[in-house]
C-alpha cells in the first residue's frame, strides 16, 4: 500500500498529439473537505486507504495541491447527443489528472470531475454539486457490486463554493478511477474534423493499451476490424447486464459510451422500482429516446454512430457484419442473465412463454422488479406451488402469479440444476439491493446538512447487493410512493 505522493504515473494519453486535448490545471474550490473515500478502489490504485483523510489528498483533489507527477489534461471528444452531432463537446468541467500504473500492471485513469473551467465548457461553469456527485458516487459502487462494468469512484470532496443551479448548492469533486475514459466520441471527433492519421493513431493507442488479445503482429485491415467486433461485442454484454438488473442510463449520447463497455457517466440514471418497460428515468428526456426499453436499439444506433466514424479504417462490409453480429451477441448474454435470475441451467425453446408471461405480469401489476426476483430465490421448489402468499405485498391480485408458479415449478422439474444449487444460482444472481431513486436522494440531503452516515451505510451495503446485511433491511424494502416519482434532469 503506498502513500498519494508514492503512485507511479505513466500519463500515456498525454503523450499523444496536441489535437487530442488540451493541458490545464484544476481550479480550486474553496475550504474544501472529504465526504466520502472507497477502500475498494483504494485497493484498486494500491493506496494506503488512510491517505484519503490527509490534507494533502483534499488539497489534491479540489485543486490546492499539486502531484508532480501528474499531467492533467482536457480530453477533447465530440459526440451525438440525443441524435444531434455536436462538435463542441469535450472534459467541460473534468480532467484527466494522470494514468497510474500498478505493480500488477494495470494503468488506472484519474479523472478529477467537478475541476473548473476547460477550453471545452461551453456556456457551463466547469463545476459539479454534491448531489450530483454523491449520486456518481453510489451508482458507481452499486454497479461494480452487481458485477456490471462500471468506472470507479474514489472519493467524493465538497467545499464551500457556491455553485448555481436551481438553488445554490455546493461545489464538489469526484474522483474516477477507470481503466480508460475513452468514449465513442474521441473517434467521431478526429473522423468529423477530418485527422484520419490522429484517428488511426488512436485505434492503436486503444489496441496496444487495452484489446491485449488482439495480435499486434496483424495486419492493420484485421486489427481496426478486431477492435470494433471487441467493442460491439462489450456493448452488447453491458447492455444485457443493464437490462437484466433493470438499470436505466438515461443519457446514452456516445460521448458518455466507453470503448471498452463500461457503465460511464452517472447523471440522471435510474434502477427499476415497479416494472415499467417504457421507464424514463431522464426529466428532459421528452420523447423517451433512452427509455428503457430502449437501451437496446440506442446502444445499436451508437455503435453504428462508432462504425461510420471509423470507415477510414474499415470496410463497409467488415462495420456491417460487426454491426449485425450485436443483436445475436445481446440476445445471447441477455438470455444467459435471465435464465440465471430464474435459476435454469438449460436453455430451452419453449421457454419464451415462460419469461414473456412473467413480465407481462410485473408489467400489469406494477410488481416490484428486484423484489420479486430476490423473494423468488428463496423459495424451494417442493413449496413454490403454494408460495404465492410470500409475494402478498407485490401484487394486487394473486391468482395470475399462481398460475405462473406452477409453469415455472414444472419447467424447473426439466433443469438439471438440484434445488439447492438453483437457489444459490438465484440468490447470487437477484441482488437484494440496488441504489434506489430515493434512497440516494436521502443520503443525498443528509450529505448537504454535513452527515455522511447514509453515504456510508449504502456504500457498505451496495458492494455486497448480494448479502443480506439483516442491520439494513429497510434498504431493501419497497420505495415509499413519494420515492417512485422523483425528478431527475440533466443539470448536476
Ligand atoms: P453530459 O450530459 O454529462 O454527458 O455532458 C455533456 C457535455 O457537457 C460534456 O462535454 C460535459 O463536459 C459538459 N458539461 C456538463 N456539465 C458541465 C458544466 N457544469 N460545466 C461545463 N461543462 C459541462
Ligand atoms: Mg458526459
Ligand atoms: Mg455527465
Amino acid at each position: 500500500m503506498k502513500k498519494l505522493s508514492e503512485l507511479i504515473f505513466n500519463n500515456t494519453f498525454s503523450h499523444l498529439p496536441a489535437v487530442f486535448g488540451t493541458p490545464i490545471k484544476p481550479q480550486p474550490l474553496d475550504d474544501p473537505f472529504l465526504v466520502s473515500a472507497n477502500p475498494k478502489v483504494c485497493e484498486l490504485l494500491e493506496l494506503d486507504p488512510v491517505q484519503t483523510s490527509t490534507e494533502y489528498f483534499i488539497n489534491l483533489f479540489t485543486g490546492n495541491d499539486q502531484h508532480s507527477a501528474m499531467a492533467p489534461l482536457a480530453m477533447k471528444y465530440t459526440g451525438h447527443q440525443f441524435g444531434q452531432y455536436n462538435p463542441e463537446l469535450g472534459d467541460g468541467r473534468g480532467l484527466l489528472l494522470g494514468e497510474v500504473l500498478t505493480s500488477y500492471g494495470q494503468k488506472w485513469d484519474i479523472h478529477l470531475k467537478g475541476s473548473g473551467l476547460t477550453p471545452y465548457s461551453r456556456q457551463g461553469d466547469g463545476r459539479a454539486v454534491l448531489r450530483s456527485s454523491i449520486r456518481e458516487y453510489l451508482a458507481s459502487a452499486a454497479m461494480d457490486g452487481l458485477g456490471i462494468k462500471t468506472t470507479h469512484a474514489l472519493a467524493v470532496l465538497s467545499s464551500n463554493t457556491p455553485v448555481f443551479r436551481e438553488t445554490v448548492e455546493r461545489g464538489a469533486t469526484l474522483i474516477r478511477v477507470a481503466e480508460s475514459h475513452l468514449r465513442f466520441g474521441h473517434f467521431e471527433y478526429l473522423f468529423y474534423t477530418q485527422q484520419h492519421s490522429e484517428l488511426k493513431l488512436l485505434a492503436d493507442y486503444l489496441i496496444s493499451n487495452h484489446f491485449a488479445d488482439i495480435d499486434s503482429k496483424a495486419d492493420d485491415a484485421t486489427r481496426y476490424r478486431q477492435m470494433f467486433n471487441t467493442i460491439v461485442f462489450l456493448t452488447a454484454q453491458l447492455i444485457a447486464d443493464w437490462q437484466a438488473v433493470g438499470f436505466a442510463h438515461g443519457v446514452m449520447n456516445t460521448d458518455n459510451m466507453s470503448v471498452l463497455g463500461l457503465t460511464f457517466d452517472y447523471g440522471p440514471y435510474g434502477f427499476l422500482d415497479d416494472y415499467d418497460p417504457g421507464f424514463i428515468c431522464n426529466h428532459s428526456d421528452y420523447s423517451g429516446r433512452y427509455a428503457f426499453n430502449q437501451q437496446p436499439n440506442i446502444a445499436l444506433w451508437n455503435l453504428s454512430a462508432l462504425g461510420y466514424a471509423l470507415t477510414p479504417l474499415l470496410e463497409k462490409d467488415d462495420i456491417d457484419h460487426a454491426l449485425e453480429s450485436y443483436q445475436i451477441l445481446l440476445q445471447q448474454a441477455y438470455s444467459k442473465n435471465m435464465r440465471n435470475k430464474l435459476g435454469l441451467k438449460e436453455k430451452r425453446e419453449q421457454d419464451t412463454p415462460l419469461f414473456a408471461n412473467l413480465f407481462d405480469l410485473m408489467k400489469k401489476q406494477a410488481v416490484d422488479y428486484t423484489l420479486f426476483f430476490r423473494t423468488l430465490s428463496s423459495i424451494p421448489h417442493a413449496e413454490l406451488k403454494t408460495s404465492s402468499h410470500h409475494f402478498q405485498p407485490l401484487f394486487k391480485n394473486l391468482a395470475p402469479l399462481e398460475v405462473w408458479l406452477s409453469l415455472y415449478a414444472d419447467r424447473l422439474e426439466k433443469d438439471s440444476l438440484s434445488d439447492t444449487d438453483r437457489l444459490a444460482l438465484m440468490r447470487a444472481s437477484n441482488p437484494k439491493f440496488i441504489l434506489r431513486n430515493y434512497l440516494a436522494q436521502q443520503a443525498i440531503e443528509q450529505a448537504e446538512k454535513g452527515d455522511f452516515t447514509l453515504v456510508e451505510q449504502l456504500l457498505k451495503v451496495l458492494q455486497n447487493p448480494f448479502d443480506e446485511h439483516p442491520g439494513f433491511a429497510t434498504f431493501a424494502e419497497q420505495p415509499p410512493e413519494w420515492g417512485k416519482t422523483l425528478e431527475i434532469s440533466c443539470s448536476s
